[in-house]
Formats: C-alpha cells, sequence, structure tokens
C-alpha cells in the first residue's frame, strides 16, 4: 500500500519564482498518475517535493497518510528515473543496477540474485556485464529503470525518462513502462510535456498550468470533457479547433448556433443544446475536434457547416483538411482521404462529437 497526498503546496524559489501555488493531489495506491503541462508549469519542482529533493515553501506531503513533508528521501522509499538516465559511467550495467543494494549493505550474493532478477524483468539481462557507454539510449533507461526498481521502492517517481530517445524507441519503452509499473503495481508519478505520452499511459492525467492543477482525471475524460480551454487546447494532436459562435434562436425542437454567416441547429435531443441553451444570446467559445467533424459531398439541412478546403495533408492512412469556414480555420480528419476536395462538413452523431462550450461575453448576437 502506498498512497502519496498533497495539501496547499506553495514552492517560491529565492528571487520569487512561484514555481507552485496551493497545489492539491491524490495518487491512489498503484495509481500512474501523469503530470503533463508547457515547459515550467511545475511538474519537475511537484516531483522532486515528493522525492524529497525539494522543499516545499507552504503545504504537507502525506504518504500513507502519514505526514512525510520532513521525512529524508531515504525515510521516503521513492525511487526516482531521471530524464538523462544518470548511470555511472564507471561502472557495468550489473553494478549500476545493484547500486542502491550495495549502499544499504546487501551482501554480493544476494544483490546478484535481485540484479539478475530485475534485469530480466526488464529484458537487459544480456547488457549486465556492459559499461553505460556501450549501450544504447534506450538499453541504458531500461538499466535506469532497473536500478530504480531492484530496491522494491513503495514510490516510483519518472521525470521525462524518455524525452531523450527518438519517437520509435519512445513509444516501445513506453509500452515497456507501462506494463513493467502495471505488473509491480507500484504508485507511480510520471512527468512529461508530451500529451501523447500522458494520454496512452496514465490512469489519471493532472493538466498543470503556471504552478496549478487546470484539470485532473482520466484520459478518456479530460480529452472528451477538458475543465478548460487550456486544457482542451493542449491536449489532442491535431489540436482541438476552437472558434466563436453565438447562440441564438431556443426553440423546442433545437438551439441554433451561429458561426459566422452560417447556422447549424443541435437538436433538443443532445444533450449539449439544453446546456447552450442557458447561454442564450451570448458568445461561445465552441470546441470541436479533428476526428469528430465528417465531410459530405452534398449538405445536409441542419448541423453542416459549409467551408473551403485551403490544403490537404497526407498522411497514409488519413488527411488532414485545413478548412476555412468563413468566421474560423478548422482541421478535420478525414478518414480514409477523400478522392475529391469536400465542402460541407457536418458533426459527427451527437453522442461522439467532443466539444468543449465556455461562456464568453453576455453581448446579443447581430442578425
Ligand atoms: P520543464 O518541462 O521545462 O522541465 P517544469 O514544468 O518541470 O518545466 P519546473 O522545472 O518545475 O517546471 O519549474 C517551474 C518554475 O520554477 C519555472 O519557472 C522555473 O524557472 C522555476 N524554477 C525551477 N527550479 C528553480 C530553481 N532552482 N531556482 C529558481 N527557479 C526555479
Amino acid at each position: 500500500m502506498a498512497t502519496i497526498g498533497l495539501r496547499g503546496v506553495r514552492k517560491v524559489f529565492p528571487g520569487g519564482s512561484i514555481a507552485l501555488d496551493q497545489v492539491d493531489l491524490d495518487v491512489a495506491d498503484g495509481e500512474l498518475m501523469v503530470l503533463v503541462g508547457p515547459s515550467g508549469c511545475g511538474k519537475s519542482t511537484l516531483l522532486r517535493i515528493i522525492a524529497g529533493l525539494e522543499e516545499p515553501t507552504a503545504g504537507t506531503l502525506y504518504l500513507d497518510d502519514e505526514d512525510a513533508t520532513d521525512f529524508t528521501p531515504q525515510q521516503r522509499q521513492v525511487a526516482m528515473v531521471f530524464q538523462s538516465f544518470a548511470l555511472y559511467p564507471h561502472m557495468t550495467a550489473a553494478d549500476n543496477i545493484g547500486f542502491p543494494l550495495r549502499v544499504s549493505g546487501l551482501p554480493p550474493e544476494e544483490r546478484h540474485e535481485l540484479v539478475v532478477e530485475s534485469a530480466t524483468a526488464l529484458g537487459v539481462q544480456e547488457l549486465l556485464e556492459r559499461w553505460p557507454k556501450q549501450m544504447s539510449g534506450g538499453q541504458r533507461q531500461r538499466i535506469a529503470m532497473g536500478r530504480a526498481l531492484v530496491r522494491d521502492p513503495r514510490i516510483l517517481l519518472l521525470d521525462e525518462p524518455l524525452s531523450n530517445l527518438d519517437s520509435g524507441l519512445r513509444s516501445e519503452l513506453r509500452a515497456e513502462i507501462s506494463s513493467t509499473v502495471r505488473s509491480s503495481g507500484i504508485t507511480t508519478v510520471y512527468v512529461t510535456h508530451d500529451q501523447t505520452e500522458a494520454l496512452t499511459l496514465a490512469d489519471r492525467i493532472a493538466v498543470m498550468r503556471g504552478g496549478s492543477i487546470e484539470d485532473i482525471g482520466t484520459p478518456g475524460r479530460v480529452y472528451d470533457k477538458p475543465a478548460t480551454i487550456f486544457v482542451a487546447a493542449f491536449l489532442g494532436t491535431p489540436r482541438i479547433n476552437l472558434f466563436e459562435a453565438w447562440v441564438w434562436n431556443t426553440v423546442d425542437s433545437h438551439v441554433s448556433l451561429r458561426i459566422g454567416e452560417q447556422t447549424i441547429a443541435l437538436p433538443w435531443q443532445d444533450p449539449r443544446a439544453r446546456q447552450l441553451a442557458h447561454y442564450h444570446g451570448e458568445r461561445v467559445i465552441v470546441g470541436v475536434r479533428a476526428e469528430a467533424l465528417v465531410s459530405l459531398a452534398e449538405p445536409l439541412p441542419d448541423c453542416t457547416i459549409r467551408g473551403r478546403v485551403r490544403y490537404l495533408e497526407h498522411h497514409g492512412h488519413e488527411s488532414l483538411a485545413f478548412v476555412d469556414i468563413g468566421a474560423a480555420g478548422i482541421e478535420i480528419d478525414l478518414a480514409p482521404p477523400p478522392a475529391t476536395k469536400p465542402k460541407h462538413f457536418r458533426h459527427r452523431p451527437v453522442t461522439t462529437m467532443r466539444g468543449v462550450w465556455k461562456r464568453i461575453t453576455g453581448t446579443q448576437p447581430a442578425e
């Protein structure tokens, strides 16, 4: 059992830089929590506070419900893996993995047994006699993982562990980390600025911005129902389409949404129509994912938007269309790629349309 709790954590560095501001976070036993956000949002500082490498200016850290704010790193029984691999260059892979066991005074035979066990679990038993400079980046990172896990820590902290690897190796190691962490059942906090990594790895994602957690939830929830426009825009490739619209003409059967010169009608059965009706007569920001739009040869009434394809980007199994709809430019995922340039776009059946709606002003729409 290993849980993490942060309450009101604040970190101000000398010079006044506020790295964290009133952060509350709970990580459940065995959970893989990913902290994601743009550079400088405070992810590493939060991780280092959990590790005991940084002291919070205010707030409390709980490990298994015990106040661990003043615990030394050793007392916390936390292992950390860094982006830079950080292997000792003058030690073989076996000695690197076994280093924490040597420090804790374990006899050589027992050490050897645990090193081989850990290396076998990570598929690097063939590399044990190699020096770090004789290994690839991916192999070195597996050894670093072995060194972190060999002591059977209660918490694993990973700080951008894949950033120094090329993209093919990154997805391979991502899958390995996921299966290693899940089969060991170890409570893990993983820091990355890569939203794809966050979405594919996490049990839950905490999206950070400017020293605070802006949204936290399962990957599906934060992707489909982001708490804020920042979160909507940060997650997902291609970026979510965001454009301004007026909510007007709320009648019994539908709610009309005016986008520039065009109008779409959301039927009343769509739960978002009822949500939008609260903003009757106001301007909102609409967010629609590129894959939630389909192209049509001919326009259909109601939910069709007309647009001009500026250009198509081919990605093999799909194409991305950059479309001018008058009031805005939007991106649309076309799978399979179309034979001719489409002109009309409709959102998919309402249950799969992903959007975020937010009030921005209270002005009346222009007729
Ligand atoms: P990155 O993805 O670039 O590593 P991050 O989200 O991990 O960024 P942090 O490294 O936690 O962000 O930094 C958060 C803020 O605190 C930044 O503004 C950074 O400049 C500042 N900061 C971090 N460490 C120190 C330090 N030792 N002294 C002063 N300011 C610091």
